[in-house]
């Protein structure tokens, strides 16, 4: 049997499973069975490695320095530079292809060395102290891992050479600028970001979501608007087209858009910076939803006091609906052929498969800008969220008028006040949804468009639309019952979400700094105590407490009011799988370590 060659509480360097990065690491032991050596990180992340993924910190330095040296050695021939820019566009691209390939291997191989360096001493000082920094490196982490999958997965030389203008190997910066438009012209598109992992079923699931949702949803206003709301009532023939369209409503959602617009850019309200993105910049982002929010309110109030019906949206819903979709459509598309022109760093990870239909849905851009404003982030939750409350508030008016009430029912007034709490919650905590999925993650396609501009402010509505033709009493049992699980809900879902928020800006902060935590490679902490150690997405589980609540004032009649609490269940549960997936990939043995200690995901006992 061969003799191990690192021994026990050796320092040498360990590749990072699935990667092509090595971190310093020491031996703990070695098993002879398994030829694995136990090794552990700067972290305190103890992983077994094959000897092969392990080599001694004398001979990767070693090989760092002779990359580096002929590098630049090459770079450095004025001769050679010269000759590939004096030849046809045809043959300088290939050449320069070639070479470019060559010395982007050697500078990743710069970077990786310039950016391991501090990841030691970081972690040295005090892993939990440096929040941003440890960030910042695991984004460079991954876009080195990019680079490097690039690097070996391209035989055409198609790169982005930003980094190496970072690494200063030698040449005018002019010529370095050429160089980099030479290529980055070459390749409008890089492949290297290519989606493989598809969600919803492919390209066939999120065809049938396209159509079958704004279906879905037109049969749940046409059902809740009906006076039998039962299932079985569901007229089988579509309504008259000019019951789905007026132009004047058209007109009134655009101009919608235009106020909510207009109130985001208005230069109040503080610049904060995003989570850092694939190239370790960050985007700035005013926070100025809730002064917004405010506006908006006093707009409405002056309308109102100056008799404008708001009940006109109740009569004409299923107008006002179709009106939502065609923009989400249309803004959808405009997205999709404007991300044509985004560069690699402006891509999304999960919507770029290269096929039509799928990167539509899901998304190809994931921070698409015009300027300064960026159309996500309004969108995410200014016109569908404030539209959300003024429907509400529209339905109130429209029970009124319709039963003949001087006051609105309990049930009205309890659907409106929880969702207006949600609502107002959101807005107070606007800059928290920098660090939501939607926007760290998702790109920008028909599925958040459609979300944010048609679902939320159509389904979240329909208890209220429902009450409007049916109403319902409430006991004062009942009215209790409700308010506690709302409060209950409201408390888990802000409890968590803001400690995360508080732990991820900075461990130490005292509000936070109690909790139990596991290190993980990336130098970044998860909680495992508290909510976040009851299960493992609690503020998914107060979201669905919080939904229940606004479901029950409807009463039990019908199964349509639930239709919201349905769909976030089934929203949730399949987010929750979705980040699951990701924080395995992120985390590797961390995250395994975290669903151990807190192995349910929403509903403690049961999922
Ligand atoms: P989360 O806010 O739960 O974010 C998930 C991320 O949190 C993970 O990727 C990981 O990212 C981090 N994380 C996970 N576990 C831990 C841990 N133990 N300790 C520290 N960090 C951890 O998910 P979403 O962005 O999906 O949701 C945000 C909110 O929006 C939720 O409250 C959700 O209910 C709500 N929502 C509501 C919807 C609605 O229609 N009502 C729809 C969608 C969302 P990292 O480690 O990289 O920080």
């Amino acid at each position: 049997m061969p003799a191990a060659r690192f021994q026990s509480g050796d320092s040498v360097m360990g590749r990072w499973p699935g990667s092509n990065l090595y971190y310093e690491v020491k031996v703990r032991n070695y098993d002879a069975k398994t030829r694995l050596y136990t090794v552990i990180y700067k972290d305190g992340t103890e992983l077994e490695l094959k000897e092969s993924d392990i080599t001694s910190q004398t001979v990767f330095k070693q090989g760092v320095t002779r990359s580096r040296s002929r590098s630049r050695s090459r770079s450095r021939s004025p001769a050679r530079t010269r000759r590939s820019r004096s030849r046809s566009p045809a043959r300088t691209s290939r050449r320069s292809s070639s070479r470019t390939t060559e010395a982007h291997r050697e500078n990743i191989k710069e970077v990786l060395e310039v950016r391991l360096t501090p990841v030691a001493v970081q972690h040295e000082n005090n892993s939990n102290s440096k929040p941003e920094k440890k960030e910042e490196k695991n984004t460079a982490t991954k876009v080195i891992e990019k680079l490097e999958t690039e690097s070996e997965n391209q035989a055409s030389g198609r790169y982005n050479l930003r980094r190496r203008k970072d690494l200063c190997d030698g040449k005018p910066a002019e010529l370095e600028k050429k160089e980099e438009e030479l290529v980055l012209s070459q390749s409008k598109l890089p492949a290297a970001i290519k989606t493989t992992d598809l969600e919803f079923g492919g390209r066939v699931g999120v065809f049938l979501l396209i159509v079958l949702l704004p279906l879905a949803v037109l049969a749940l206003l046409i059902l809740c608007g009906q006076k039998d709301a039962s299932l079985k009532s569901f007229p089988l023939e579509l309504p008259p087209l000019q019951s789905l369209w007026d132009c004047q409503v058209f007109g009134i959602v655009l101009l919608w858009l235009l106020f909510q617009v207009v109130l985001s850019l208005l230069p109040f309200g503080k610049l904060v910076e995003g989570m850092p993105l694939k190239n370790g910049k960050t985007l700035k982002y005013r926070i100025n939803g809730f002064g917004g929010l405010v506006l908006t309110a006093v707009a409405v109030g002056v309308a109102v006091y100056q008799e404008m019906d708001l009940s006109y949206i109740h009569t004409h819903f299923l107008q006002f609906y179709t009106s939502a979709l065609l923009i989400a459509t249309l803004l959808s598309i405009y997205l999709f052929v404007c991300s044509r022109w985004a560069s690699y760093d402006e891509l999304a990870p999960g919507g770029n498969s290269g096929y039509r239909v799928y990167d539509f849905f899901m998304g190809r851009e994931l921070n698409p800008r015009i300027k300064n404003f960026d159309i996500k982030f309004f969108c995410e939750m200014r016109p569908g969220l404030m539209g959300w409350v003024l429907i509400n508030f529209a339905m109130l008016l429209a029970e009124m008028k319709h039963q003949n009430l001087e006051n609105p029912s309990t049930a009205m007034l309890l659907v409106n006040g929880f969702q207006l709490l949600w609502v107002v919650d959101c807005f107070w905590h606007e800059e928290k949804l920098l660090t939501m999925m939607d926007i760290v993650y998702d790109g920008f396609g028909f599925m958040l468009a459609f979300e944010d501009l048609v679902f939320v402010p159509f389904t979240f509505t329909c208890q209220a639309y429902y009450l409007v033709n049916h109403p319902n009493d409430l006991s004062v049992f009942w009215i209790a019952t409700v308010i506690t699980m709302n409060g209950i809900g409201y408390y888990i879902f802000r409890k968590a979400n803001s400690q995360k928020f508080a732990f991820r800006k900075n461990p130490s902060d005292p509000a936070v700094s109690h909790l139990k935590t596991i290190p993980t490679a990336t130098g970044k902490s998860l909680i495992v105590s508290g909510l976040w150690g009851f299960v493992s997405h609690p503020n998914y589980l107060g979201d669905i407490l919080m939904c229940l609540a606004w479901s029950l004032p409807c009463g039990f009649k019908h199964l349509i009011p639930y239709f919201s609490l349905i769909y976030l269940i089934t929203l949730l549960v399949h987010r929750n799988a979705r980040d699951e997936r990701q924080c395995r990939k992120k985390y590797g043995s961390a995250w395994e370590e975290y669903r151990k200690a807190v192995p349910y995901c929403i509903f403690p006992g049961i999922y």
